[in-house]
């Protein structure tokens, strides 16, 4: 932490790489003399493995407003809010931002899905599209509800373990809050080397990329003029975009925009200022 003290801040462990006091600084800097921004102060808090809420409880303590909720906090956040949760981070089982009530209190949102639909309209539609979502992991879980309100015509998740793309597709089916409910199209579960017929939008939410390892699909997933998606970024092409590339795919896109998305959905929460993510993700990109 500086010596000023933040009202804003990523709460994580490790968190010393974390960019998103960068992101926060920039969009804070599109609204200069605005009285929603004033104070507006963004630090990264490393809290230690076993001391998340002692630490939220502390940087409350100390005039803190809100907080981005990075690896490995996400279920602790969500457990620290109580249930006063918003229908999307209740949807995700897990909490990505933190914003203080008028009653003093914390509540918990999950911003990953909303910054994950942002960026993809950016490159297609999704309505009427048939979507293959790979992985069924925490980011999975939280991009699903998020996509299913998109009105696609079928969403199919794959992972590796069949049980856990299961288990995902029935919480979404069954489960029992208003946007749970929301039935479009159909959705479907199987492990990854079954996948059968073509996609418009391929959506790569295993972590396999961040191991430099290639899944085990057939390059006829991708529909022509498909969309292929990771939600890894880096400097260097990730391993899901090459099979993607090599499978004949042109529109090709990493997950630097749902990082960049996912913030500016945290600081409308905070502020009620919408920020350009546009210059951000251009930043973001040269700094890679
Ligand atoms: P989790 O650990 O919760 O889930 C990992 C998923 O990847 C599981 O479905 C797992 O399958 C699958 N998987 C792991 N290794 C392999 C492999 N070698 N082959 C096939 N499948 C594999 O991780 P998260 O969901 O939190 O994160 C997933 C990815 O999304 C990461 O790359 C992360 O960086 C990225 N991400 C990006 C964000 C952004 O803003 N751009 C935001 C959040 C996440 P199984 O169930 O069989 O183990």
């Amino acid at each position: 932490m500086t010596t000023t003290q933040p009202t804003y801040v990523v709460i994580g462990n490790p968190i010393a790489h974390s960019k998103s006091p960068q992101i926060h600084a920039l969009f804070a800097a599109q609204f200069p003399n605005h009285s929603a921004v004033e104070g507006f102060l963004y630090d990264r808090l490393l809290a230690p493995l076993d001391g998340f809420t002692a630490a939220v409880d502390a940087f409350a303590a100390a005039g803190g407003r809100g907080a981005n909720v990075t690896v490995p906090f996400k279920e602790d956040a969500f457990r620290f809010v109580e249930g006063r949760l918003t229908s999307r981070a209740s949807l995700a089982g897990a909490v990505n931002t933190l914003a203080l009530r008028s009653d003093g209190l914390f509540y918990g949102d999950n911003t990953d899905g909303a910054g994950l639909i942002s960026d993809l309209l950016r490159y297609s539609e999704i309505k009427q599209k048939k979507v293959l979502l790979l992985g069924a992991g925490g980011a999975a879980r939280g991009a699903l509800g998020p996509l299913k309100r998109e009105n696609p015509s079928l969403i199919v998740v794959a992972n590796r373990s069949l049980h856990k793309a299961e288990l995902l597709v029935q919480s979404i089916k069954f489960g029992n809050s208003t946007e749970l409910q929301y039935q479009v199209g159909s959705v479907g579960s199987m492990p990854l080397a079954e996948i059968q017929g073509q996609f418009d939008i391929v959506i790569n939410s295993t972590s396999a990329s961040l191991a430099g390892e290639r899944l085990p699909i057939k390059k006829s997933v991708f529909a022509p003029n498909a969309l292929a998606y990771d939600m890894m970024y880096g400097k260097a092409e990730t391993p899901f975009l090459a099979q993607a590339r090599e499978a004949g795919v042109e529109l090709r896109v990493d997950g630097l925009g749902m990082l960049v998305g996912q913030a500016a959905e945290a600081f409308e929460l905070w502020t009620g200022l919408r920020p350009d993510v546009e210059p951000v993700l251009q930043w973001m990109r040269e700094q890679l």
